[in-house]
């Protein structure tokens, strides 16, 4: 027997007792605190007490670990978690991770892993397919950060295709990019990591609904072509992190044509309104966009670190990507198949797809539609039950994400309003400023939040302000 297999009868123990206490989780997870104290020290004891003392049996070690997990952690997977996307993983994703964990394949070649492989291929092209693109190619990542990088990538090399072998140091000029102010830091952080720097990204004016002014987009390009710049690309987000707003995506899309841009829109949450029959009209426009980023799991619920990057240009990440190397194996040429390691920013990978794969074949696209179309419904009642309660909604977004304040509150007050709630251990919300102006935020990220929690947290929120005195 090998050390690290352990012998047939642990391995049914370990099993079998990890899969009790998962399943009490799973059933039970509204009985769980939704948020721990925070004291990163009495943590690091916790580690460091358990690790360092002499090995511990078997069910002493999963106690440990799980005990980590569910007490000193945030739980996303609570009904009661309000919060930034995070969502509580569908149950057949799981079970596909142990799967992947057991038999571990490597996806920077296909000729390693011809199931998983095609399964990932399988679903960029239906994604790609529900979101109006009429050829796609595309990659799975490790989330929306990565996916944005992907892109800004994609979009260098098609404006300047030099930059491959040069570098930014070929480019006479210096290349900008058009996002707003609100759209994710991880486009910035794309911008630095490829050389360009912060001051290559630049933030369009928003109208009052915090979308990107289409007029005000055109002049700051004009102006920057007669500066001498030299814009690449254009970024819309469908969804944004704070207020969930979606950009005007069909008249950036022109705006994108008009100047020759890479347009990407990054709809790594409301991307996921493309598998709802009605609900992706929201989306329109996107069907003319160079390149989508959307998370699996965020709304559609896969366990944490799936992303997807999806380009209508089908030579595009290979031509990013592709290096050859000679350890690399070469089985399978005849095919028309191309390895994953030649198409994204990973090499050795795990596999993704059968995340997403595995709960599209218990539930059916009909499953997911479903599911988006109750987190719809809950982020409605909210707003609804919200004004009754007398406060006013601040953002007019589509999505379940409601950004709200009572009329007379200041920042101070709803900090210690959303303290209160945090720390009642009861739910999960945040704060976010609409133009300059705090609010409390609360997102449907849980497909298994009911009626039930969003009253709960409304009667919560009227405790947090009586408290007041
Ligand atoms: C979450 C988010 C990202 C970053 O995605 P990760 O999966 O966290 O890397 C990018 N853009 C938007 C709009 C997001 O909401």
């Amino acid at each position: 027997m090998a050390l690290f297999d352990l012998d047939s009868q642990q391995r049914k123990d370990i099993i079998g007792y990890t899969s009790e206490l998962l399943e009490e989780y799973y059933e039970n997870t509204k009985a769980r605190d939704v948020s721990p104290d925070l004291n990163i020290n009495a943590v690091r004891e916790y580690i460091s007490d358990f690790a360092t003392a002499p090995l511990h049996d078997s069910k002493a070690i999963i106690d440990h670990v799980f005990g980590g997990l569910e007490k000193r952690a945030v739980q996303v997977a609570h009904p009661s978690y309000f919060g930034l996307f995070n969502p509580r993983p569908a149950f057949p994703g799981i079970v596909a991770d142990l799967m992947t964990a057991t038999t571990n394949p490597q996806m920077a070649a296909w000729s390693h892993n011809p199931f998983t492989f095609a399964v990932e291929e399988y679903l960029i092209a239906e994604l790609g397919k529900r979101m109006g693109y009429e050829q796609t190619d595309g990659t799975f990542c490790s989330g929306g950060a990565e996916a944005n990088q992907t892109a800004v990538l994609c979009a260098l090399n098609h404006a300047f295709p030099q930059y491959l072998m040069t570098g930014l140091r070929g480019i006479d000029k210096q290349p900008v990019l058009y996002c707003s102010s609100e759209t994710h830091h991880s486009i910035a952080k794309a911008a630095r990591m490829c050389g360009l720097g912060i001051e290559a990204v630049r933030h369009v004016v928003q109208n009052d609904q915090l979308q990107i002014n289409v007029d005000a987009l055109d002049k700051m390009i004009q102006d920057d072509l007669s500066n001498g710049f030299a814009p690449f690309m254009l970024v819309a987000t469908a969804g944004t992190t704070g207020p969930g707003n979606i950009d005007p995506l069909g008249p950036m899309a022109d705006i994108a044509k008009k100047y020759g841009l890479w347009y990407h829109v990054d709809g790594a949450f409301a991307g996921a309104l493309a598998l709802h029959s009605e609900k992706k009209a929201l989306l329109s426009g996107i069907e003319e966009s160079d390149s989508i980023t959307i998370d699996i799991h965020k709304w559609l619920a896969a366990p944490m670190g799936t992303g997807t990057f999806l380009t209508s240009h089908p030579e595009s990440l290979s031509s990013t990507f592709r290096i050859t190397a000679d350890y690399m194996p070469k089985e399978g040429t005849e095919f028309d198949a191309e390895d994953p390691y030649t198409h994204s920013i990973q090499w050795s990978r795990r596999s993704l797809g059968l995340r997403m794969y595995m709960s599209l074949l218990f539930f059916g696209w009909a499953g997911y539609e479903k599911t988006i179309q109750h987190h719809i419904d809950m982020g409605e009642l909210m707003k609804g039950l919200l004004v009754e309660h007398g406060w006013e909604i601040k953002n007019s977004s589509a999505l379940p994400i409601i950004c709200f304040k009572g009329a007379s509150d200041t920042e101070d007050e709803l900090r210690r309003i959303c303290e209160f709630v945090v720390k009642s251990k009861r739910a999960w919300i945040s704060l976010y400023p609409i133009n300059g102006e705090w609010c409390l935020r609360a997102c449907i990220t849980n497909y298994a939040t009911t009626e039930t929690e969003v009253k709960e947290l409304v009667v919560l929120l009227d405790e947090a302000r009586r408290s007041k005195i």
